[in-house]
Order: C-alpha cells, then structure tokens, then sequence
C-alpha cells in the first residue's frame, strides 16, 4: 500500500529520460505512487538551452515548465564529459552532431578518439536535476559517473551514448547493462538521491 501519491512535470520531451527518471524515483521512495508528466504529455513549448552548466539549463527547464504546467516541475539536463576532448561534448551532448542523432553522435565521437589508446579515453556522465514550482526552484542536485569510452558500441540497452560508455563499476558498457544495474550506479541515480535528500519534506 503506497503511502502518498506525487504527480511532477519533466520538462522534457525525451522519453528514456523520463522513464528512468521515474524507475529511480520509484526505487529510491517505493512507498509513493508517482506519476510523471512529460512535455509532450502538458503541451510545454521548447525552451533554449542556452545555460554555460548542466545546472543552469536544468533551472531553465524546471522553471519554464512549472510557468507553463502550472505544477512541481522537474528540469533535467545530462550530458558526457570527454578528458581528451576537453570535457566535450559536455552541455552540448544532444547536439553534437549535426544530426544529433544517437548514432551520427556515437559515429563521430569514435572518429574523434580513433587515435587515443585506453588509458586517455576517460570521460564521465553528469546528470543535474532542478525543481521548481510556480515561485521559482525549490532544490537541485547533481551526480557524477566516471566511464572510459570504448573502441566500439556494445550492447542495445540504455540511449545516447550508453553502447560506448564503458564503466568500470559494472565491467561492461551501459548499453550492456540492465536498466538495474546501470539504475545503481548512474549519474541520474546520484542527482536525484542527492535531490530527495535536500527537497524530501517539500513533497511527501
Ligand atoms: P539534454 O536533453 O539536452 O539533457 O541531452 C542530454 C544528452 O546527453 C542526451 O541526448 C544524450 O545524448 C546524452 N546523455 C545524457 N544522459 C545520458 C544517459 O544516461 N545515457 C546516454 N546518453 C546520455
């Protein structure tokens, strides 16, 4: 028996964010019944990224959303951090190519590091999480996972870059992981454990 039912808007159109986000907030507190709204779901028009940071996009985006829904919204802004590449492609992720599809991304960013050997390949995912209501944020938090990115794409699971984010934790790419395991140690995981830490009382 669920002790408290949420509903939040996500500000955001990408579906596989907004499924994690719901499995993560589900199994950090399965004692609420959440609801997730996305963009699609309320109708909320596109909003420029236009932030230096993942957190300054992600305020953006909560509070943009919680004007136009009218309800607690969830900004989320993610992106991957390549050492060699000087923390590239980083809040520009979505649209490193010029597709910016996930495989014209992918594609380029193994023709970047054709010529770097393993040990330069590190990188890491950042996930920041804001949340905001009708007078402005109410909390963030942000997580960090460090990866090194693979020769090629392994594995189907996950989106994005997950096929060539190899992490040392799992001992496989996150396109190999379950959605468990990558759910246990994802930069997503770690933003919204360290949201609900400092924001618990505000909604539940
Ligand atoms: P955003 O919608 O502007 O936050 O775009 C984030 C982009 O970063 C996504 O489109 C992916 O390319 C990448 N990204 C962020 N988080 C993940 C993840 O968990 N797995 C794979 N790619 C991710």
């Amino acid at each position: 028996m669920k002790q408290a039912k949420v509903t939040l808007a996500v500000a955001s159109r990408n579906r596989d964010k907004v499924n994690e986000l719901e499995r993560i907030f589900s199994q950090i507190r399965p004692d609420v019944e959440w609801t997730f709204l996305s963009a699609d779901d309320l109708n909320m028009p596109d909003v420029e990224e236009t932030g230096k940071t993942f957190m300054d996009n992600a305020v953006i985006k909560a509070i943009s959303g919680a004007k136009h829904s009218g309800r607690i919204c969830i900004g989320e802004d993610s992106g991957l951090e390549v050492d060699v590449l000087g923390g590239a492609p980083g809040v520009h992720s979505h649209r490193f190519s010029e597709t910016g599809s996930d495989d014209d991304n992918n594609r380029l960013l193994l023709d970047l590091l054709k010529d770097v050997p393993p040990e330069k390949r590190t990188c890491r995912y950042t996930c920041a999480i804001a949340i905001a209501d009708a007078q402005g944020v109410v909390g963030g938090g942000e997580g960090h996972v460090e990866g090194i990115i693979d020769v090629e794409l392994r594995g189907t699971n996950g989106f994005g870059y997950d096929p060539l984010f190899y992490s040392p934790e799992l001992g496989k790419t996150f396109g190999e992981a379950s959605s468990e395991e990558k759910d246990r140690v994802s930069h997503r995981r770690r933003a919204i454990e360290n949201l609900l830490n400092q924001v618990k009382e505000e909604f539940v």
